[in-house]
């Protein structure tokens, strides 16, 4: 069962779960950057099993399965991934970074 934000349409486990309205385009965050930070990170995202959202906020792009697991931020240089513990069980059941 999941709930989904009247405001911004995001999706969450719980009803009324705390969060930002502040959604963004992904392209956003990749507007001025190297071309590899977009491909690096395209590479993750297809990587990760096919029920795990991608929602770009202005600040950072989050990424959730039931849960979110990690948080993108893409700087002028480089991508940084944010990656909570749950994530390390997910990766221990096969999935692995690029
Ligand atoms: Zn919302």
């Amino acid at each position: 069962m999941t709930w989904t934000c009247p405001t911004c349409a995001r999706t969450f486990a719980r009803e009324e779960q705390f969060h930002s309205h502040d959604t963004e385009d992904v392209d956003v965050h990749f507007a001025g950057r190297p071309e590899r930070l977009r491909e690096s990170f395209d590479k993750l995202i297809r990587s990760l099993p096919s029920d795990v959202q991608v929602e770009a906020l202005t600040s950072v792009i989050v990424l959730s399965a039931r849960r979110t697991f990690a948080y993108a931020t893409v700087q002028a240089e480089r991508l940084l991934l944010w990656l909570r513990q749950a994530y390390q069980r997910c990766s221990a059941g096969g999935t692995d970074l690029p």
